[in-house]
C-alpha cells in the first residue's frame, strides 16, 4: 500500500475502476455486475466497455486531475491492457490500490525487462539479444543466426511491432520498419504447440489456475483455443508451477496469462516436451475466454474476486472446450451461430467489423 492510499473495504455494492474500454474491460464489468458490484471505466476512447459500465470517464492518461477524481470514485483500480503509462499508474496508486500492482505493469510492458525477470527466475525463454540500433541488430543476428524475430520492446500486440528476419535480410531496413525503436531479437523456437496458463492469485497468496489451454493463431491473431491443451500431464503441471513462481515473485494480485511454446524433443517412447515462455500478460486474456462458458468461474469473475480480496472460485471445466474468435467479417455469421444449439455466442457490440478486429467469440463444449 502506498503511504497516501486509502484502503476501503470492497463489498457488493462497491465500485471498481477499470482502465481501458475494450472488450476485456466490457467482460470484466459484466462479471463485476453479476457479483453486485458497480464499475467505473476510464479510457481515452469510447469503447464497448462504456455500454455496460455504471459510470464512465473519457479522459487521457496524462490528465492528473481526472485520474485522481476517478480513483477517488472507486474502491480499487484494475486495467484491461498492459500499456497503462507508469505515471498514470502512480497517480492512481497514490489514491487507491492499483491491482495487479504497478511493478507487474512496469516489468511486462517492456519485453527486455520481462525477459530479464523470467531468466532471473530460472524460467526458460527463447535465446535473445537486446537491440538498440541497426549495428546492434547486425551483431545480434551474427550471434543468434537467421531466421530470427525482431520485436519492439514496447507496445507490440497481435504480431504488431514484429518482423521475421531471414538469411540475407536488409537489417537497417528491418530495424527502420519497426520505427527504429529499442527492440529485442529472438531466436525462432521450433514449437509443436502454443499453450497458455490463465491463473489467479489473491492477496493472501492463494493461487488457482484454469486448465492449460492450447492456442492457434492466424495472421498473428488468436483464432482457436482448446481446453485442455493436448500436452502431457507432467508438462501441464510444470506450466502451472512456472506460472505460480512468476506470480509469487511479483506478489501478484489478479488474473495473469502466461503464453508458452511447447517444444517436442526425441521420438517415440523417448519423446519429451519442453516449455519455453513467450510472454506474460498482466491481465485477463483472449486465451481465457473459454472459461466464460466452459468453466464454473470465468477468468473475468476470478479477476474481480482476486482484486476485491474475495475467495477465488472453482476453475473446474465443464468438458472439452473450444473457443473461436470472430474476427472482422466473421461476426456477420451471428444469426447462424445463434441458431446453433450449444454455441455460446458473445458479441462485443463494436460497430465496424474491420479486418483483424476482434468482434466476438463462440465457445462450444465439444466433449465430456
Ligand atoms: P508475441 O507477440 O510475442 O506473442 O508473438 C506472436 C506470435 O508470433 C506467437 O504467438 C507465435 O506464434 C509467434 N512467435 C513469437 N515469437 C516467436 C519465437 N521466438 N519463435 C517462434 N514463433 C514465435
Amino acid at each position: 500500500m502506498s503511504p497516501s492510499q486509502s484502503l476501503i473495504p470492497v463489498t457488493p455494492g462497491s465500485t471498481i475502476g477499470i482502465l481501458g474500454s475494450g472488450q476485456l474491460g466490457r467482460m470484466l464489468a459484466q462479471a463485476a455486475a453479476q457479483l453486485g458490484l458497480k464499475t467505473h471505466v476510464y479510457a481515452p476512447d469510447r469503447g464497448p466497455a462504456f455500454d455496460v459500465s455504471t459510470l464512465h470517464t473519457l479522459g487521457s492518461y496524462e490528465d492528473e486531475a481526472a485520474l485522481a477524481a476517478f480513483a477517488e470514485s472507486v474502491a480499487v483500480v484494475t486495467y484491461e491492457f498492459e500499456n497503462v503509462p507508469a505515471g498514470a499508474a502512480a497517480i492512481l496508486n497514490a489514491h487507491r490500490p492499483v491491482l495487479p500492482a504497478p511493478d507487474a505493469l512496469a516489468i511486462t510492458q517492456d519485453r527486455l525487462s520481462e525477459k530479464n525477470f523470467l531468466s532471473g527466475l530460472g524460467i526458460a525463454i527463447a535465446p535473445f539479444r537486446a537491440v538498440d540500433d541497426a549495428q546492434g541488430l547486425a551483431s545480434a543476428i551474427a550471434q543468434l543466426g537467421a531466421p530470427a524475430i525482431l520485436k519492439t520492446r514496447r507496445f507490440g500486440y497481435d504480431g504488431k511491432g514484429q518482423a521475421m528476419l531471414r538469411e540475407g535480410a536488409d537489417l537497417p531496413a528491418a530495424f527502420a520498419s519497426l520505427g527504429g525503436q529499442p527492440a529485442v531479437l529472438e531466436a525462432v523456437v521450433p514449437f509443436a504447440r502454443e499453450v497458455s496458463v490463465v491463473a489467479a492469485r489473491a492477496g493472501d497468496g492463494s493461487f488457482s489456475a484454469f486448465d492449460v489451454c492450447e492456442n492457434q493463431h492466424e495472421n498473428h491473431i488468436l483464432s482457436l483455443t482448446r481446453a485442455p491443451a493436448r500436452i502431457g500431464a507432467d508438462t501441464a503441471t510444470a506450466a502451472v508451477a512456472m506460472t505460480r513462481k512468476i506470480m509469487d515473485a511479483l506478489k501478484y494480485i489478479g488474473v495473469i496469462a502466461v503464453e508458452m511454446f511447447v517444444v517436442e524433443e526425441g521420438e517415440g517412447a523417448s519423446l519429451r516436451e519442453r516449455l519455453v515462455v513467450n510472454e506474460i500478460a498482466p491481465r485477463v486474456h483472449n486465451s481465457g475466454h473459454w472459461t466464460q462458458d466452459g468453466a464454473v468461474t470465468s477468468q473475468f469473475e476470478q479477476h474481480v474476486r482476486a482484486i476485491c480480496g474475495w475467495p477465488l472460485g472453482s476453475t473446474r471445466r465443464h468438458g472439452q472446450i473450444e473457443m473461436r474468435n470472430l474476427i472482422g467479417d466473421e461476426v456477420h455469421r451471428w444469426r447462424d451461430l445463434l441458431g446453433e444449439s450449444g454455441a455460446c455466442v458473445r458479441l462485443y457490440g463494436k460497430h465496424e467489423a474491420r479486418p483483424g478486429r476482434k468482434m466476438g467469440h463462440v465457445t462450444r463444449i465439444i466433449g465430456p
